[in-house]
């Protein structure tokens, strides 16, 4: 079967924003053979995981003979758009590189694999005895159990992880989004659901909002379903100030006013902003006085943020900052952020010095501001429960034997949810910390300085991955593979909007011999000896396992009523209406008193947890770690500003560099450069490039040459195991989150 078609119709289908023209639907290509035949047309229900934000776009898939012909929009779904990467989901399923049976080494681990094809019953067999080898002679925590893509095994994953006896559950959220919850937490306290719910990037659709910050997010790119959103609050009237070094189609579409700063200067901007705020007054007084902890030692920190101070620092003039500040007073304020703020060596304090402009402008959980959801639900963060998860149970006797808690004490002591920093594998491999792993959807490539990760998987005793696809940069480091089933063939935990909660169950069967992850961690437990928590494992346990997960939402529904309703959602009513200024009400507290869950019960601009720690509890500003100002020396060498990590509209970090229709999108690993440093290095768009950086690695890319980006800076694309720009990135992590510093840093470019 054919997999190529015509670019130009594909580029028919997808608007600037990657999303579907108009209402159309997209054919895949096999559409010839299933057309023709008189087999009789199903209509299912999904939904899209390609871009990995929740909540999803709605799917509708038009089955003919057991397979998935052609997918549309899924009228009357919230979230009703299909992007080039939804569209293309049809072909990451039936892909022909698709892994298919379990398979196990035959040859040096570090080697280009040799694989022998096994029963599943074998792969389970030497699982539980590997595993249960290393629980005997080292102890249970010695099995690290971590999820990288989907990040819809999570639950389940705990669940096994805890059962078994380890702690060290880790997700590739670790250079994600929780470096900016471990930021709430630290401003509001431990309490998981206020924090995320904070920090979550959201438009809140209300009239009173009256400023939205952009910050270091592009949703053109990043999440297209939300620029409708966005373009209703702008036809209201609300001022956008987007905060970015690049000049993106949000830029162009949003922006009153464009920050345009130095990359990594997040903090100083924030701070910046704050001293302009105070001193003209348009600040929330009663909040400060009788809600922030540590006010007169912040306000006499930010005074030296002076506008011209922060103008030398950012690189933004004066008369723009003032503008920004001039914006602020009328109304709550919404800061529309991303992961982003987390990729700095100061990624933690620079997203805590823009978090506190939400308090600090009276714009906390205020109709228009940053809203802390009512009554929300207990689920966890990839919609099932802590309780299936069984973290409140197991994890309190065995948190003590985390991997992490002497080298990120903040993030283990904040973590309630039972999920380590992983960044520091090679650490805990070489310590003996961890000695075996099970890795669902795992990419090396996703850390800076890859070889080190893959070594760790190379030296532990046994390693085992469950995937799409074989990926040898991951893959040649491994003793096992597993075939994953992909969306349409698994169930999901759940898909919450609000509190409308959706079934969502395969809509085809799985290829091959592929297993969904949560059956195959409940057939591991099983083989564990586990199997009372894992339902006996085999076909059913899926089913079973959301049971569970439905009854521990306790919120009077059941699996029976979910999939009566299916494929509508069953709503959640609320107890009571509306509440704000929760914190005034009693309502963050367990013990039921005002206040926050805070080691002082405020708000703290200085932090007493962080104080503790030996950290300076000032939300303070540090250059990056290579910068023309922290390394003058390296500068003269590498002499380009960098950013990676970015989304893309055609790929999802490294996912789809295999589906056809999106490598004719974008063949090729680019690096965006301001065509004033192109010409000074004799570069012409399109040329092959090399870049280097100081961390001695080299990387060859295509020059895209583009005024996207400000001259002197550069945009490196992820993702593309030929050029792998994570090798040109540091292993400085930032020493409260973890987080890898892929936002800032130094590098040079030369014709190849
Ligand atoms: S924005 Fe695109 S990739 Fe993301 S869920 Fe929607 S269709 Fe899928």
């Amino acid at each position: 079967m054919s997999t190529a078609i015509s670019r130009r119709s594909f580029l028919k289908m997808v608007t600037a924003t990657g999303a579907v023209a108009g209402t159309g639907f997209f054919v895949y290509p096999g559409k010839e053979a299933l057309a023709a035949s008189s087999a009789p047309e199903e209509v299912k229900y999904s939904h899209c995981v390609m871009c990995n934000h929740v909540p999803k776009c709605g799917i509708k898939a038009i089955i003919k003979e057991g397979k998935i012909f052609r997918i549309e929009k899924r009228e009357g779904y919230l979230n009703n758009l299909l992007c080039a990467k939804g569209l293309s989901s049809l072909q990451e399923i039936y892909e022909p590189h698709r892994l298919l049976y379990p398979v196990k080494r035959t040859n040096p681990k570090g080697e280009p694999s040799k694989w022998q094809r096994i029963t599943w019953d074998e792969a389970l067999q030497t699982i539980a005895e590997k595993f249960n080898g290393v629980k005997e002679k080292y102890g249970a925590d010695k099995v690290l159990f971590i999820a990288g893509d989907p990040k819809e095994p999570r639950s389940i994953l705990q669940r096994l992880a805890f059962t078994f006896g380890s702690p060290n559950t880790g997700t590739e959220s670790s250079t994600c989004y929780t470096a900016n919850e471990v930021t709430s937490k630290l401003l509001y306290g431990k309490e998981w659901y206020t924090a995320s719910s904070i920090t979550t990037p959201g438009i809140a659709p209300t009239p009173d909002t009256n400023c939205c910050f952009i910050w270091g997010n592009n949703p053109a790119w990043a999440m297209p379903f939300s620029f409708d959103r966005m373009r209703n609050l702008k036809k209201r009237g609300v001022k956008f100030v987007v905060v970015d070094p690049r000049v993106t189609p949000t830029v162009h579409s949003f922006a009153d006013i464009h920050l345009q700063l130095r990359p990594g200067t997040d903090g100083a901007m924030a701070l910046g902003l704050a001293h302009m705020i105070i001193r003209d007054g348009n600040y929330d007084k009663d909040m400060v006085e009788m809600w922030v902890h540590g006010w007169d030692e912040y306000r006499e920190y930010v005074r030296q943020f002076t506008p011209e101070k922060t103008a030398e620092i950012t690189g933004v003039p004066v008369d723009r900052l003032e503008k920004a500040a001039a914006m602020v007073p009328g109304g709550p304020i919404i800061i529309k952020t991303a992961p982003a703020f987390g990729h700095h060596s100061n990624g933690v304090n620079n997203y805590r010095a823009m978090m506190m402009l939400v308090p600090l402008t009276g714009s906390l959980d205020v109709p228009g501001g940053h809203s802390i959801v009512n009554e929300p639900l207990p689920v966890d963060l990839w919609e099932a429960t802590y309780e299936f998860a069984r973290s409140p149970e197991l994890l309190p006797k065995i948190r003590h034997l985390r991997a992490d808690q002497e080298y990120f004490p903040v993030w283990a002591d904040l973590d309630e949810q039972g999920t380590i920093q992983v960044n520091m594998l090679p650490e805990y491999v070489r310590d003996g910390k961890v000695r075996a792993a099970l890795a669902l959807g795992v990419n090396t490539m996703m850390w800076p300085q890859a070889h080190e990760y893959k070594k760790a998987f190379q030296d532990m005793e046994f390693a085992v991955a469950v995937d799409f696809h074989e990926n040898p940069w991951t893959h040649d480091y491994v003793d096992m593979l597993l075939p994953a089933a992909v969306s349409f063939e698994r169930s999901a935990p759940l898909t919450i909007y609000g509190r409308n909660i959706f079934l969502r169950e395969p809509i085809v069967k799985p290829l091959g011999e592929a297993r969904s992850d949560w059956r195959i961690c409940c057939d591991i437990g099983t083989a564990l000896g586990l199997g009372e928590y894992f339902y006996g494992g085999g076909e059913e346990a899926e089913e079973k396992c959301l049971r569970e997960v439905v009854r521990t939402l306790h919120a009077g529904i059941s699996y029976d009523d979910l999939r009566a309703a299916s494929p509508a959602p069953v709503a959640i009513p609320m107890k009571s209406g509306p509440k704000f200024k929760k914190w005034e009400l009693g309502m963050l507290r367990p013990d039921g008193k005002p206040g926050f869950t805070s080691t002082t019960g405020k708000i703290e601009f200085v932090s007493e947890f962080l104080r503790e720690r030996g950290f300076d509890p000032l939300p303070v500003y540090r250059e990056p770690v290579y910068s023309p100002v922290s390394t003058p020396e390296e500068r003269k060498k590498y002499t380009l500003l960098f950013n990676s990590g970015s989304r893309e509209p055609f790929y999802t970090h490294s996912k789809g560099r295999g589906t056809p229709w999106l490598r004719q999108l974008q063949p090729d690993p680019l690096v965006r450069m301001n065509p004033v440093d192109a010409e000074a290095r004799g570069i012409k768009h399109g040329d092959w490039v090399l870049l280097t950086s100081p961390m001695g690695k080299e990387i060859k890319m295509k020059a895209r040459l583009t005024n996207i980006v400000l001259p002197g800076c550069v945009d490196l694309i992820h993702g593309w195991v030929q050029a792998d720009c994570n090798l040109l990135v540091s292993r400085d992590f930032d020493p409260i989150s973890g987080f890898p510093p892929y936002k800032e840093g130094l590098c040079e470019i030369r014709k190849a």
